[in-house]
This record gives C-alpha cells, sequence and structure tokens, in this order.
C-alpha cells in the first residue's frame, strides 16, 4: 500500500477501502489519503500542486511522479436529505472526520508514517465478523446511496448487513423520499449493477432496494442476465442498464443518449410471430446489443437467443457499387434487390460473393 514517501508527514492517513482492503488482504482499486487538519494550507510543500478544491478541502499533488489526491479532514451536515451534504468544517480532527463517513469497516484510518490503526467505530470487529454497520440511525435517511453501497460491498466483500443496520434501512425503503439526487443514485447504480451479477440482482428486487429508483412494483424477470451478458454483450458501459431497464420505469434518471437509445430500441423490439429468418433479421440487426438482451429477459429469450447464435453473423457482401457494375442504375429496387440477397443467404449462409452476384443476375436481369 505505501505507494508514495508521503511517511515524512505525521498527520496524513489511508482512509476508507484501501485501509480496508489491505486488512482482508485484497488488492484495492483506489487509495484515500485524508490530512488531518486543512490539506490545502498545509499540504502544499508536499509536492507540485496540480488542483485544489477549497469547497471540499481537498488537493492533489504531484509526489515522485505520482498525482495523490489528499482530503482535509472535515465534518458535513445533511441540511437537505438525500442530496450532497453541506461542509460545516474543514480541519477537524480525525474522531469528527469518521462520522460522515458510510460504513464502520470503511472508517478506518491507518497512519501513513507509523502504519498505526485508528478505529473509532468498531470497523475491526465488523471487519472480523463480515458485517456492514452504519454510524448513526440517520445514516440512510441522510443519503440514500449508502443502500447501494452496501448492496456492492456486501457482494465484493461477501459480508452481510448487520441486523439494526438492514433495519434502518428496510425501515428507509418502506418509506422513500423521492426529493433526493439521482445522479448520485445512477453513479452507484451504474457500479453495483455493473458487477454483472445474477445474485446481487436478486436482491436489488427482492429486498426492495430498486423502490430506490421507482415505487412501482417490479416482476422478477423469466431469464438470468448474467449468463446472457457474459455470453453476448461483449464488453459493455451499459451492463447496468440491462438489469435497471427490468424495472422499466427509470425516468428519475437522467439517461445519456447512448442509454436513451438502448431503451427505445428495447421498447420497439415486440416478440411477434416472425414469420421466417429475415423477419427476426431486419427486426434486430440494427438494434443495440443490450436492448436484445432487455428483450431476451423481458420478451422472448428464445428468439434472441436464435438471432444472436444463428443469424447475427450473417451479412451480405454484394454493394450498391456492385450492382452499379453489373448494369443497375441506382433505384428503389436496390432494397428490393438486398432483401432478397439477404434471404437467401439467411437459408444458405456459405453463399459467396460471386454466387450473391450469380443470384442477382438470375433473378433480376430483364
Ligand atoms: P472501493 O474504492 O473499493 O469501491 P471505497 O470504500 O474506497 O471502496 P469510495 O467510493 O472510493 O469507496 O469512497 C472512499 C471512502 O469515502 C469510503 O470508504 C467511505 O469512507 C467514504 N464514502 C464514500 N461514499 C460515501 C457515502 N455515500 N457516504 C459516506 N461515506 C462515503
Amino acid at each position: 500500500m505505501d505507494i508514495i514517501n508521503l511517511k515524512d508527514n505525521p498527520k496524513l492517513y489511508y482512509v476508507g477501502g484501501v485501509v480496508r482492503d489491505e486488512l482482508l488482504g485484497r488488492e484495492s482499486l483506489d487509495v484515500d489519503i485524508v490530512y488531518e487538519g486543512n490539506a490545502i494550507e498545509d499540504c502544499a510543500s508536499i509536492g507540485e500542486v496540480i488542483r485544489v478544491n477549497p469547497d471540499f478541502g481537498t488537493i492533489r499533488v504531484k509526489v515522485q511522479g505520482r498525482e495523490v489526491d489528499i482530503a482535509s479532514t472535515r465534518t458535513e451536515r445533511y441540511d437537505n436529505k438525500g442530496h450532497l451534504p453541506q461542509v460545516e468544517k474543514i480541519g477537524c480532527t480525525l474522531k469528527e472526520d469518521v462520522l460522515r463517513r458510510d460504513f464502520t469497516v470503511n472508517s478506518l484510518y491507518k497512519s501513513i508514517s507509523t502504519g498505526e490503526i485508528f478505529d473509532f467505530t468498531g470497523g475491526l470487529e465488523d471487519l472480523k465478523n463480515k458485517k456492514l454497520r452504519v454510524l448513526h440511525d440517520k445514516s440512510f435517511v441522510d443519503d440514500p446511496t449508502r443502500i447501494i453501497r452496501a448492496l456492492k460491498f456486501s457482494h465484493r466483500l461477501g459480508f452481510e448487513l448487520e441486523d439494526y443496520t438492514k433495519k434502518l434501512r428496510d425501515e428507509y425503503l418502506e418509506n422513500i423520499d423521492y426529493d433526493m439526487c439521482f445522479k448520485r443514485i445512477k453513479k452507484e447504480l451504474i457500479e453495483t449493477l455493473g458487477l454483472n451479477s445474477d445474485e446481487l440482482f436478486e436482491k436489488f428486487i427482492n429486498e426492495k432496494i430498486y423502490k430506490l429508483v421507482t415505487p412501482k412494483e417490479v416482476k422478477w424477470p423469466s431469464a438470468g442476465i448474467e449468463n446472457l451478458v457474459n455470453k453476448y454483450s461483449l464488453n459493455s458501459d451499459n451492463i447496468w442498464l440491462i438489469y435497471a431497464g427490468v424495472l422499466l420505469d427509470l425516468s428519475r434518471l437522467e439517461l445519456t443518449r447512448k442509454e436513451q437509445k438502448i431503451l427505445d430500441d428495447f421498447n420497439e423490439l415486440e416478440p411477434l410471430n416472425f414469420e421466417n429468418d429475415f423477419e427476426i433479421y431486419r427486426a434486430f440487426e440494427n438494434k443495440e446489443i443490450e436492448s436484445i438482451i432487455l428483450f431476451a429477459v423481458l420478451k422472448d429469450e428464445k428468439i434472441a437467443r436464435y438471432y444472436f447464435d444463428n443469424l447475427r453473423g450473417i451479412k451480405i457482401q454484394i454493394t450498391g457499387k456492385d450492382l452499379e457494375n453489373i448494369g443497375f442504375e441506382p433505384s428503389p429496387k436496390y432494397k428490393e434487390i438486398f432483401d432478397f440477397i439477404l434471404a437467401k443467404k439467411l437459408e444458405n449462409p456459405k453463399m459467396t460473393f460471386s454466387d450473391e452476384i450469380n443470384f442477382v443476375k438470375e433473378n433480376f436481369s430483364d
């Protein structure tokens, strides 16, 4: 963990996930460092200052070729529940700083200079017992994104919510205040549902965590998503949306254009009684992969798998240029010809380019 030489400063601490993960013997995703005091005033001399954010008391410095973010210890207040907190005091004690954190296991500090661990909330005991415990009764009311964070950590670490924390969570989920910051909810959904796990998703639905996104009742999907994603979705950034799409009401989340297109494409796909492969191919060919997986999950898994497994890879080779070369003037007839060749190719995917040309000549020359 000692990635940088900041050891000379006795007021610098690792905090959060990096301390938790080291104690668990796990690789950490990122490193959070906190300075007990005002980091902007006191840490500028540590290295080259890259950026400061006075509102939060954070500073980015370059030390030995590496950029490091250092946060000041701070206290926060939630005047507007469910929204970003107000920063109250920058440069407080560690013991005060800890109160703004989510779970005890994320509230451990490790001195960078001595390696000593500071545990103000019983985080070490909870780490041992694999429990996620909030620091106070209003934690989820202040910040409901912590409910999704709890799901993420319980899945990643194999931890469980401690009983009282679970009770507080369930009470909140029974009585959600939808006046909250959905941008933050979305960010946690992306990280959490993006883990692509049916097991996690089952908890998301069964434990009613999805209610944070919509008050509507949600039906359990008929197909497993994890397997479909692993088999068909390549490396999508939008895996989370396949899961979230099951809720059918994402009106509170601000979606990007690409995300909206995925939902629109899905809505356009109706589980019609397709007459033949050609109809299936034309219905799916320009749709986003995520939309087709969502179709598999909510509408017709068999047809979607059939398209992916048997039809998706088939492409006709002949182009408009080729048609011109064999003497066809550009016209709406081109579409008729392409449809004809595609239908033939779906019947016989081994058709070569010259087979395609011959078919055109045989069937469309006067
Ligand atoms: P990982 O990086 O492995 O996902 P992490 O614990 O480092 O886990 P971050 O989201 O990077 O998670 O947050 C760093 C720390 O900031 C947390 O450990 C926690 O102490 C605090 N934190 C982050 N988000 C919240 C929140 N919504 N409420 C309270 N504290 C939070």
